[in-house]
């Protein structure tokens, strides 16, 4: 069931019109469904029902406190790659005992908040990483339960800027490494091995490359034991892809994905461990822009929108495609070929381009589906606009998330030292 809908010719999220929330709010806005982060989260836990797996939804796709506390309630971790996540994470009431913290630079300062929150697991990336983790742990006098993010070298993910699992990447150990960096970290007094963790890449539309990865690493947790060291889980990271209505590949259904891995891993005797973060909050969530101008070119029909690419940079950054969809079907038969812009002065802020669209005009509203991912996280205040405001539906109610900053508000925590002169 989709909760992003046309009723009567025009868009709901849930039971409540985009109209009104426009009306209410403001545009640019990016508007949630609770029905549809909870539906994404429980069909993801549906496939690994009965098994003792963590879900730790990775924060960093949609971090708002809202969303984590509802995503908790429903029996979700946290997969944190910074200090402000994991404060996030805590706050929306996620049991450390349900937090996994990754990235290649966690800082001691990081550390020992984690550490003393009693995480679950550090991913660690680097001998360095180890050694500092276990002496940080060591002054604490605690033991950081940790596993190493190997790196398989398996390529997956659709795009160069999303895609980790390759040897060239930064991320995680190289394969080669990871017998030596184990004894390491076996001999350290701050350090205690518990695993092994990947993250092979975002947006994976096929299953392959995790069965590769599953494969490939079934055979390092067998050699790591047999060389003396207890490994208990296998983090197998996030990734999953979902459809962003481009035509192009469909990512497996997640009971697929569920059933491939609870096969591939049944004779591991592991714990399994996921971060999926994209398949998750991807569609549940669009940004809700009204049209400014239309502005006919010598050979272009610009569309120019509210929204910009300090909101949503996913089309300037990756060159990532989102439907779009004006949010009253005015029966207009007439389609124009539209290049749908933001106000910012770069020619990257683009949203589309040549997107056939009903004829449209000043002060209608359009969608900009499947944002809830890598949205409202990425946005930035760009050109001075205010951070743009996140509302939350459900079923007929709705609730600002986070509200749109003021300009006094915007300017209040920069100052003019007194040695420049007014
Ligand atoms: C970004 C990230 C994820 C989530 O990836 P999705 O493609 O959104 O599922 C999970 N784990 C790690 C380590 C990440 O960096």
């Amino acid at each position: 069931m989709r909760h992003f809908t046309s009723k009567g010719g025009e868009l709901f999220a849930e039971n409540v019109a985009l109209s009104a929330i426009a009306d209410k709010v403001g545009t640019p806005v990016y508007v949630y469904s609770a029905a549809t982060f909870a539906r994404h989260y429980d069909v993801f836990a549906k496939g690994f029902e009965g098994t003792d797996a963590l879900i730790a939804y990775s924060v960093k796709a949609n971090s708002n406190l809202a969303i984590l506390t509802l995503l908790g309630k429903r029996g979700a971790g946290a997969d944190v790659v910074s200090g402000g996540e994991l404060t996030r994470a805590l706050r929306a009431g996620i049991s450390p005992s349900k937090i996994v913290f990754s990235g290649v630079g966690k800082t001691r300062d990081e550390m020992r908040l984690a550490l003393s929150a009693g995480i679950y697991q550090f991913n660690v990336e680097s001998a360095a990483e180890l050694d500092a983790l276990s002496k940080t742990a060591t002054d604490m006098k605690l033991r950081a339960p940790i596993a190493f993010r190997v790196n398989p070298d398996v390529a997956a993910g659709g795009h160069e800027k999303i895609s980790t699992g390759k040897k060239e990447n930064k991320f995680g150990i190289a394969w080669d490494d990871a017998p030596s960096l184990y004894a390491r970290a076996a001999s350290l007094p701050g350090i205690k091995i518990q695993g092994v963790d990947v993250h092979i890449g975002s947006q994976i539309t096929q299953l392959d490359p995790y069965a590769r990865t599953i494969e490939k690493i079934g055979g390092l947790i067998k050699s790591l034991r047999a060389g003396g060291h207890t490994i208990e889980t296998f983090d197998l990271g996030g990734g999953l892809g979902i459809p962003y209505g481009d035509g192009g590949q469909q990512p497996p259904p997640p009971a697929d994905y569920a059933a491939m891995v609870l096969s591939a891993t049944k004779d591991l005797d592991v714990r399994l461990l996921f971060e999926p973060g994209r398949m998750i909050a991807g569609n549940s969530g669009v940004l809700l822009s009204r049209v400014i101008y239309t502005k006919p070119g010598e050979t272009r029909n610009f569309l120019i929108v509210d929204a910009a690419m300090n909101d949503l940079i996913r089309p300037a950054l990756y060159g990532a495609y989102h439907d779009v969809e004006p949010v009253l079907s005015s029966g207009e038969a007439q389609t124009v070929s539209y290049d749908i812009v933001g106000p910012i002065c770069e020619s990257g802020d683009t949203f589309a381009v040549q997107r056939d669209l009903p004829k449209l005009a000043a002060d209608d509203l359009v969608v900009f589906h499947s944002a809830g991912a890598y949205g409202a996280v990425q946005a930035s205040q760009y050109n001075t606009r205010p951070l743009v405001p996140e509302v939350l539906v459900s079923g007929s109610d709705y609730a600002i998330i986070r509200k749109r900053p003021d300009y006094d508000t915007m300017l209040s925590s920069e100052s003019i030292p007194k040695f420049i002169s007014r």
